[in-house]
């Protein structure tokens, strides 16, 4: 079902940010301040703003990569190597496909991915992956973004 090369997708970071905005916004935000569910993406800040009171919410706070600084995109770099890879996965994957030069910082981000994807329904995830994959891959058919599309069918 995953296809190899989608995992370039998502070593594009502006495509990983919107991806995981997508996979939020599906368990929706819940503003800290006020309780609204009702945000604004603000494209630039890379934050959701409560529509009610203006409390800003950044992308990676309240999930998974609550206080990681590593890039989205290795989220969902991680995500696939662990679904397609099982038991099999190493830390030394991660890093090949990352290009992180740092074991220690991959080897927590792991273990963080791994209880994330224990915790939830792990085919739900994959639907998901798939789902927003498609919705990122409709995003690239426009003539700005060919290289990358170049690299998908290729
Ligand atoms: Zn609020």
């Amino acid at each position: 079902m995953l296809q190899g090369n989608l995992i370039d997708i998502y070593k594009n970071e502006g495509i990983a940010i919107a991806a995981f905005k997508d996979l939020r916004l599906r368990k929706g935000v819940t503003c800290k301040k006020c309780g609204s569910r009702e945000h604004y993406w603000l494209t630039s800040k890379r934050q959701f703003q409560c529509k009610h009171c203006r409390f800003r919410t950044t992308l990676q706070s309240g999930t998974v990569l609550e206080g990681s600084k590593l890039p989205i995109s290795y989220f969902f770099i991680a995500v696939y190597l662990i679904l397609k890879k099982g038991n099999a996965f190493t830390i030394q994957d991660l890093q090949y496909h990352t290009g992180h030069k740092y074991y220690e910082p991959l080897y927590d981000f792991a273990r963080k991915i791994r209880h994330y994807l224990n915790d939830n329904e792990q085919n739900g995830i994959l639907i998901d992956f798939v789902e927003i994959s498609n919705q990122q891959l409709i995003s690239l058919q426009t003539p700005a973004r060919q290289i990358h599309h170049e690299q998908l069918i290729s």
